[in-house]
Order: C-alpha cells, then structure tokens, then sequence
C-alpha cells in the first residue's frame, strides 16, 4: 500500500488525497500551495509539512458500521448459543480492529497520513493536546 495524504484545503476546504511524494504540496480543486514535503522518512520528527506543528495522534480507520453489524450477528446468535455467541463476535470485532492500520494525523491542521511507517511513540489522541490546537480547526 502506497502511502497518502489526505487533507481538507484550508482555503476551500476541499477533501482531497494525494499519493506522497516528496516536494510541493497544492490543492488539486483550487491550487492553493499547502506546502513542502522534505523528507517522507522522517516526517513526524520534523512535523507536519504543511502548518507549525509538531504533534501527531493516530487514529483508526476502522469502519464502525461493519464493527456493530458484527456485533448485532453476536446478539442475533444468543438464544441458540446461550449466549456463547457474544463473546465469539467480539473476538472477531478485535481481529477486524487490529487489522486497520493506524492513520498518524496532525493535532493543528488534521491532515491524515496513511500507510506511513510511523514511530513507535506516537499515542492516540490526548484530549489535553487537542485542546491546545481546538483554536485553528
Ligand atoms: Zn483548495
Ligand atoms: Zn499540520
């Protein structure tokens, strides 16, 4: 998987995904420059290429949809599996999670990294961070 970056346009809010590349970053709808892409391997030491911040949180791009839909086959399946069922589903639930990659994204400016290798340090988001950069969204 190659990866991407997905990003709302600040200018025209736009959501758009682009294969990563090194280099200049624009918007493909109203080419407003977002910014440069120095170096695809250390990205999240040197911060987001497109705003001042240097703070990530990861996230999954888990679909919850199909997470409850498991779920409810678990609840369906209680009568005949006196209530064996459940804990069955969840099991299945947790696997289909932990198969997600985790997407980095940017505290200040919200662009989405996907497929990136990231390190290891990188937590999920922290709600005392966020609040910190609640003011630029
Ligand atoms: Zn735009
Ligand atoms: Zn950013």
């Amino acid at each position: 998987m190659k990866p991407t970056i997905g990003r709302h346009c600040p200018k025209c809010n736009y959501f758009s995904s682009l294969e990563a590349h090194q280099g200049n970053y624009s918007c493909p709808n109203c080419t407003q420059h977002w910014g440069k892409l120095e170096n695809l391997d250390n990205l999240f030491d040197e911060g987001c290429p497109f705003c001042p911040c240097r703070q990530f949180y990861l996230s999954k791009n888990f679909n919850q949809a199909l997470g409850c839909a498991v779920m409810f086959l678990g609840i369906i399946f209680v009568p005949w599996t006196y209530g064996l069922s459940l804990p069955f589903f969840w099991l299945i639930d947790l696997v289909l999670y932990k198969r997600v990659k985790s997407i980095v994204n940017c505290y200040r400016c919200g662009t989405e990294f996907h497929n990136f290798n990231y390190p290891k340090r990188l937590k999920t988001f922290m709600h005392h961070i966020g609040l910190k950069y609640d003011k630029y969204r």
